[in-house]
């Protein structure tokens, strides 16, 4: 496909494309996510995907789900490698979607490695992480020189659901005055805790961000000392991102998403 002069890369029979879809919003894919859709015979998709971004694939390629749905378990890692590699060595032209961004919280690098370890041929293609897009949708800049110069992503779930215990929620408290917590709601009340423990200001604003960049957008602003009581007043439901730093503070600002959508 060629787009303005652009010449794009297609998928080679026998070969993965390890594609991030972006938060949510279809237009956020890159070029490269939307024109290996567009030529993929079988696209492997996440839970998170939205089902607009699908509606990019080419109609007669095969769909197949490996994510979580309505709290059944979801497929196996092993199996998902392992069908990756089944398809391609099909000689098929496999797409492996994912929501954001592959390798940012999203076992892109495990499947990879089963890809390399296997001798398949493949390309990643990053995505927008919801980390970024999210906090560009509510207003709030990843960095802003009055108020941050790092940013930190942060899971807040391990494998076994429990908050990380390899984590130095000490020196991350001290070290990074932006956290950006990934799949962290259910916890918050855990992480909130750690964080003041650590030294952080109970009063330090604090955003929670659901179903960012989509239509069903929603922001709420707090504090870190009130964070879990206002989420749970609020019905905030996951997929959420916490978001706890002073630049949380420029949404009141910069909401430009919702004064687009709810103009007051
Ligand atoms: N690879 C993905 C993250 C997968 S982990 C990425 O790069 O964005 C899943 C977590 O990502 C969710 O629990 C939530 O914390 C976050 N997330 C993904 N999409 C989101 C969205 N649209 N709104 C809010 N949080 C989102």
């Amino acid at each position: 496909m060629e787009i303005a002069g652009l010449k794009l890369p297609e998928i080679a029979p026998g070969s993965v494309w390890l594609v991030g879809a972006g938060p949510g919003d279809p237009g956020l894919i890159t070029l490269h996510g939307a024109h290996g859709l567009a030529h993929a015979e079988v696209v492997v998709f996440d839970a998170l995907v939205d089902k607009a971004i699908l509606d990019l694939a080419n109609p007669q390629a095969e769909l197949i789900f490996a994510g979580k749905r309505g709290g059944r378990p979801s497929a196996a890692q092993e199996d998902i490698s392992a069908q990756l590699v089944a398809l391609a060595r099909d000689r098929r032209r496999v797409l492996r979607l994912k929501g954001g961004d592959p390798c940012v919280f999203g076992r892109g690098g495990e499947e990879a490695l089963a890809l390399a370890q296997a001798g398949i041929p493949f390309r990643m293609v990053p995505g927008i992480t919801a980390g970024i897009g999210g906090l560009a949708y509510a207003g709030i800049p990843a960095t802003h020189r009055d108020t941050n110069a790092a940013i930190t992503f942060i899971t807040g779930h391990a494998t076994g659901g429990a908050v990380p215990s390899d984590l130095d929620w000490q020196a991350l408290a001290q070290g990074s005055p932006t956290l950006v917590i990934y799949m962290g709601l259910r916890h918050l009340k855990r992480i909130a805790g750690l964080l003041m423990e650590a030294g952080r200001d109970g009063a330090e604003p604090v955003a929670i961000l659901t179903d960012a960049t989509l239509p069903s957008q929603r922001t709420l602003v707090t504090t870190l000392a009130q964070a879990d009581a206002d989420a749970a007043a609020a019905a905030m439901t996951p997929p959420a991102l916490i978001v706890v730093g002073k630049n949380v503070a420029f949404h009141a600002q910069l909401d430009w998403f919702h004064a687009l959508s709810e103009p007051r």
